[in-house]
């Protein structure tokens, strides 16, 4: 173990979805604005290998990393707070920890042993928290421990936490996520719940060092007091975690119950530097003191669990508060759009994206708002499969292919625009073997492309199976359709768009992945910007 680096420990407890990952994100925030270096870690107890071939239903939106690995939706806040990109060490599954142990087994490496869970997988466990941590690089590693205590699949990890514990006891912190419940009924807080949740991690040998109790009432005094008496907390070690009007907030919130000072008297470091909150404070002054308003459609098929968009959504965020302007989403499912309808959905809204997704579930309705976004000159953004039907569209209603398609929704067309790439061809599993992580894209000068990135050449994140089919390209050229952004080492086309519109662009990688608070992507910036200065007067 380094000797340098402290480890802290994030579990939720009571119940999922408490905010565990806006929790880890908001604390690295503050010790990164305190000057030191800290990186986050998931993981996450599922038996997949990644979340690369689960329904956004069951799990919400699948984040790519530079490095192409599928990563859970927490690992996109935590680039967006700590403005770092992450990679496949700050991801781990119970499918990658076991496929290693069940690889070092073929391999004789614990020749003569019988392997089991302990203590096999939980140093494989340890080893994956404390390889983040390999030549010192970090002054903090903050691991958070996806699902609550006493599921099953998590018991493995809290196992390994202990033993961490044990083992550095000045170097580990344990930081609990719980629920204050509020019964209406009453009029009261109950810290019950609370007071199970850390139980139980007693009960696997584990005392949480600190509760962050998430609550939508203030938690007085003698509340505090009795949670931290029968948890055995000290009391200021008893956190507030209010609900938020904005995730942003939530930093701001927690520094306030003087969590960041908690946690580094506890690991015994000194302040390495005073807080600068400057360029984060300032993103939250603007976000909260909009001078303009538009409305966005984002066309999907996922439309009702907002969670399965939710970096297009942050992005959109990030990009309208560069611009003083507040980003609404309105929500549109695409099942739900039709050529009667489309006028009457689209026409109060001041621009539409068209969002990534798979199968051919909603591809009608996505091409029908498609083709009103162009004749109407309405501002459109199309995101990997969006860019795809923006393409499907201008095929069938421009060139006058009217079975153009996606070779994904339709293998009999006679002409598939969109087909699967050649190296596609051979790949026989699903699960991490799209084309996946960050590849240059060369931009034609003169484009508006070119003035978004003001650059050459562009480094973007990608996670598809199917491309631009290139044996059309000069149909496409010669009918009005620009290819503006090129992969240069292979020729796939990565942006298309139309001329004498007011913003119509289509990109095959996905620009959301890469935009952060301190650093908003210039596709969702420009926008905006396109947006409202093609709107009249749309203060807020
Ligand atoms: N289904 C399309 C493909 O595989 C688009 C994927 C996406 O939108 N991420 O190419």
């Amino acid at each position: 173990m380094s000797n340098l680096t402290k480890y802290i420990f994030v579990t939720g407890g009571v119940a999922s979805s408490l905010g565990k990952g806006i929790i880890s994100a908001s604390l690295a925030k503050l010790l990164q604005a305190r000057g030191y270096s800290v990186a986050i870690q998931k993981m996450d107890p599922y038996i997949n290998i990644d979340p690369d071939t689960l329904n956004p239903y069951e799990h919400g939106e699948c984040y790519v990393t530079d490095d192409g690995t599928v990563t859970d939706l927490d690992i996109g806040h935590y680039e967006r707070f700590l403005n770092i990109p992450t990679s496949k060490l700050n991801i781990v599954t119970t499918g990658k920890i076991y496929s290693t142990v069940i690889k070092k087994e073929r391999q004789g490496d614990y020749l003569g042993k019988t392997v089991q869970v302990i203590p096999h997988v939980t140093d494989e466990i340890k080893e994956r928290i404390q390889y983040l941590a390999k030549g010192n690089k970090y002054d903090i590693v903050i691991t958070e421990i996806g699902g609550t205590v006493g599921d099953i699949e998590s018991l493995p990890y809290i196992e390994a936490i202990r033993q961490m514990k044990w083992e550095h006891p000045v170097d580990c912190l344990v930081i609990q996520l719980t629920l204050i419940p509020y019964l209406s009924a009453i009029g009261e807080l109950k810290t019950k719940p609370t007071q199970h949740a850390v139980r139980q991690m007693l009960q696997l040998g584990v005392q949480p060092d600190i509760l962050c109790c998430r609550t939508e009432h203030n938690l007085d005094f003698s509340l505090r007091h009795k949670i931290a008496q029968f948890c055995n907390i000290s009391p200021n070690a008893v956190i507030e975690a209010m609900d938020a009007s904005t995730i942003y907030e939530v930093p701001i919130l927690l520094h306030k119950e003087k969590l960041d000072n908690v946690v580094l008297e506890k690991l015994c470091l000194s302040e390495k530097s005073t807080l600068d909150l400057t360029k984060w404070n300032k993103f939250l002054k603007n976000y909260s003191h909009p001078a303009f308003e538009i409305n966005i459609g984002l066309v999907g098929k996922y439309v009702e669990l907002h969670d399965a968009y939710k970096s297009i959504t942050e992005a959109l965020i990030h990009g309208g508060t560069t611009n003083l302007c507040r980003v609404s989403i309105h929500w549109i499912h695409s099942e739900e759009i039709s050529e009667q309808n489309v006028s009457k959905i689209l026409s109060p809204l001041d621009g539409i994206i068209v969002a990534p997704g798979f199968g051919s579930r909603g591809i009608d309705g996505k091409i029908i708002a498609i083709k009103y976004a162009r004749e109407n000159k309405l501002p459109f953004l199309g995101i990997c499969l969006g860019m795809q039907c923006a393409v499907i569209e201008f095929a069938r209603n421009v060139i006058g292919w009217k079975d153009a398609d996606s070779s994904e929704m339709s293998e009999e067309t006679s002409h598939p625009v969109i087909s699967v790439m050649e190296e596609q061809k051979e790949m026989l599993g699903k699960g991490g073997t799209m084309r996946l992580g960050q590849f240059n894209c060369e931009l034609i000068p003169d484009s508006t492309i070119y003035k978004v990135y003001q650059q050459n050449i562009i480094q973007e994140r990608h996670r598809h199976r199917y491309e631009f089919n290139n044996s059309y390209l000069s149909d496409f050229k010669n009918n009005g359709m620009e290819i503006t952004g090129i992969n240069p080492e292979t020729g796939l086309v990565e942006v298309v768009e139309i001329k004498n519109h007011p913003w119509f662009i289509g990109v095959q990688y996905h620009p959301e992945l890469k935009s952060t608070v301190e650093n908003p992507h210039p596709l969702f910036t420009g926008f905006v910007k396109a947006i409202l200065e093609n709107t009249e007067t749309p203060h807020a």
